[in-house]
């Protein structure tokens, strides 16, 4: 276990610097495509290391190749780059310069853990079987930029990578420690608006009018029907409807109503079931008042986030063996939150990870979230086994 401990130390070194960029970054939290500080930040800071950085294809991505001396396959390791259109409020002394937005969602630190691998491994080219390809990725939150990276190609650019991993920082787990699972570990997404319209009316004169909130209140409450029958614990979803805007006053019946609602579910299959309750209920309910309705996608859809079965054992190996065997659990659930590094899983076979942040720690999106200082340590000591373990 020698190499473990030389590689820890050579971590600890890096640390303070990675620690230091990282409140950096998080006092500069950028939204998808606009992450043009982030990208500068870390484009400079992987210069320093001497890896060149490749021509941004996304504007904000930030890509590089670290070739190992000795022969091997291409692995890609990706952190993603975006923050949240979110009020800060976690007091930390380095919180959001940007007011109204923050890493809400632990980007920052995600960054960090690549930008200290990539410190890590080009001080040790010599023993790395293989390519390393760094990707920096905007745009995870709602405009699934992995999808747009992958359409433009960047996965068969030479070297071409034949793995992929990425890991998201995972409140209630452990500091520090990686839970992860076989199959679908985030889900699929699908958001959905819903626009009802009808002839509005007097509230006093019913029967001249359409009822549009009676019918949709009849079909949220069908839609949640079926969606209780069909979600299992083997196959679970998820239709949530967020959002009703319609009406202002006591007494006129509204001419248009819009529902805003996400369904999430792990296959395809299951997903056309749900769009497909989703019409029938609407013609059941809104049509039979009266109403007329229309469904729209106005954001990107996101695929569910599978793991390779295979690479799996792969990174519970490198987690025993550089963590120890308590800090892995590999029967960790899958998460009905997306993630759009399920684009790229679908090219390539990969892992997608969760490190723990702590026990008792604010949940992702939640203002008082913010990346634990304490976990980059192993997140880097995982990404760099992943390379070095060949
Ligand atoms: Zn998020
Ligand atoms: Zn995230």
């Amino acid at each position: 276990m020698a190499e473990v401990s030389i590689l820890r130390e050579k971590i600890r070194a890096v640390l303070p610097d990675i620690r230091e960029l990282r409140h950096k970054l998080h006092q500069i939290p950028e939204v998808a495509l606009n992450e043009y500080k982030t990208s500068a930040e870390i484009r400079a800071y992987l210069e320093q290391l001497g890896l060149p950085v490749q021509k941004a294809i996304l504007g904000t991505d930030v890509t590089a190749v670290l070739e190992g001396d000795q022969p091997g396959p291409v692995v890609l390791l990706r952190a993603d780059m975006d923050a949240l259109p979110i009020e800060e409020n976690t007091g930390a002394p380095y919180a959001s310069r940007h007011p109204g937005f923050a890493h809400s969602c632990g980007h920052d630190g995600h960054m960090a853990v690549l930008m200290g691998t990539a410190a890590v491994l080009s001080q040790m080219k010599d023993q790395i079987k293989g390519t390393v390809k760094f990707l920096f990725q905007p745009a995870e939150e709602s405009e699934a930029g992995a999808k747009t990276m992958v359409r433009s190609g960047y996965l068969e650019q030479e070297p071409k990578p034949s793995e992929a991993y990425a890991l998201h920082g995972w409140p209630g787990v452990p500091a520090g420690s990686v839970e992860c699972c076989a199959g679908p570990i985030m889900a699929a997404i699908n958001d959905f608006e819903i626009t009802l319209t009808g002839a509005g009316g007097h509230g006093a004169v019913p029967e001249r009018a359409v009822d549009l909130i009676g019918a949709a209140s009849r079909f949220v409450l069908d839609l949640k029907d079926f969606i209780a029958a069909l979600s299992t614990p083997e196959n679970p979803a998820v239709c949530s409807i967020c959002a009703v805007h319609g009406g202002t006053v006591f007494n006129v019946f509204p001419d248009k109503l819009v529902l805003r609602g996400t369904a999430r579910y792990l296959d395809e299959a299951t997903g056309d079931k749900i769009r497909g309750a989703i019409e029938r209920l609407l013609e059941k309910h809104i049509l039979a008042a009266g109403g007329q309705y229309r469904v729209d996608h106005p954001k990107p859809d996101y695929v569910a986030t599978v793991n390779n079965k295979e690479l799996l054992k792969r990174v519970q190996a490198v987690a025993e063996k550089y963590l120890g065997k308590d800090k892995w659990n590999g029967e960790g659930r899958c998460s009905m939150c997306g993630e759009d590094f399920g684009f790229i899983l679908q090219k390539l076979p990969g892992v997608y990870f969760h490190l723990g942040m702590g026990e008792n720690y604010p949940s992702l999106h939640d203002s008082a979230y913010n990346f634990n200082d304490d976990a980059l340590e192993n997140g880097i000591l995982m990404m760099c086994g992943l390379i070095l373990e060949r």
